[in-house]
């Protein structure tokens, strides 16, 4: 049994999904571009500027309670430090290990402006 490739003609053995002469793909519904796609998530690139913006937005939102309350005395912005936890729970979640380990250090980053949030809030 021989799978014939239906754009050059080229017998196949059975067990080939593509044509080995021409790449066409010899089972219905198999497009290259969802192997290409397949291939790629196997090592996906760690995308920097992505994991730099994650840094940014969770201590913004983390420690702002911490900033505002230091600087401008208003202490109201404690709550809002609940937000920084939003970015590295997300990222724990992937199954990329470099993203699970920016998101353990996020997380730790979220802890700390938020207990000193609160710390600044319940001082007086
Ligand atoms: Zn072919």
């Amino acid at each position: 049994m021989v799978r014939l490739c239906k754009n050059c003609g080229f017998e196949n053995q059975d067990d080939y999904d593509f044509c080995a002469k021409c790449g066409t793909p010899l089972v219905e519904g198999l497009k290259p571009a969802q192997v290409y796609v397949y291939q790629r998530q196997e090592m996906p690139e760690l995308n920097r500027k992505a994991v730099i913006l994650s840094y940014i937005v969770t201590i913004f939102l983390s420690w702002s309670g911490f900033i505002f309350g230091l600087i401008f005395k208003n202490t109201t912005f404690a709550t809002f430090t609940f937000f920084g936890f939003f970015m590295p729970f997300y990222l724990v979640q992937s199954k990329h290990p470099s993203i699970k380990k920016h998101g353990i250090i996020q997380m730790v980053i979220s802890l700390v402006g938020v207990a000193l949030s609160f710390y600044i809030m319940f001082r007086k």
